[in-house]
């Protein structure tokens, strides 16, 4: 595959996503790294945007509650390149109505090479790790020449 670099700031931007179960879990996570936190820029899905802007005191960029197309603004942004880090706390004992859009998430996650935390342990190593002060050369896909490529014609 023909790849890219996308070059990440020491100032990233993270996107948090929680599900209704374990929003508990990610503020009490982003309480014990609000000193790391503090340095990045913060965007989340309604509800959890609104719960880690109480707890963290600080302003947090709100998308739409995630079954409401949350999921999606976020999704669509890391395709933009918008997004550097995504902290996803998706509940693995309970089915959601917006289940399509976890799973096209996460797909987009790993399609745009995103590090992706959806637990605390790997959430507390990304904190912890020297690339989030540093600058980072991500390696992406370059699609550039699948989107222009003429469309195959059936004979
Ligand atoms: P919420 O959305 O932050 O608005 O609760 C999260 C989700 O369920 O995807």
């Amino acid at each position: 595959m023909v790849t890219t670099i996308k070059k990440l700031g020491k100032r990233k931007r993270i996107a948090m996503v929680a599900h209704d179960h374990r929003k508990a879990d990610l503020i009490d996570w982003a309480v014990y790294n609000k000193t790391v936190l503090a340095k990045h820029e913060i965007f989340a899905t309604g509800t959890t945007g609104r719960l880690v802007e109480e707890a963290l005191d600080r302003p947090v960029k709100k998308f739409m509650s995630g079954p409401l197309g949350g999921d999606q603004q976020i999704g669509s942004m890391i395709a933009n390149g918008e997004i550097d880090v995504l902290i996803f706390f998706w509940d693995p004992m309970q089915a959601q109505p917006h289940d399509s859009d976890v799973k096209a998430l996460l797909r987009l996650g790993v399609l745009w090479n995103i590090p992706m935390a959806c637990d605390r342990a790997t959430a507390d190593f990304l904190m912890t790790s020297h690339f989030m002060h540093d600058e980072y050369d991500a390696v992406v896909p370059d699609f550039t020449e699948y989107l222009t490529r003429p469309i195959e014609k059936d004979e």
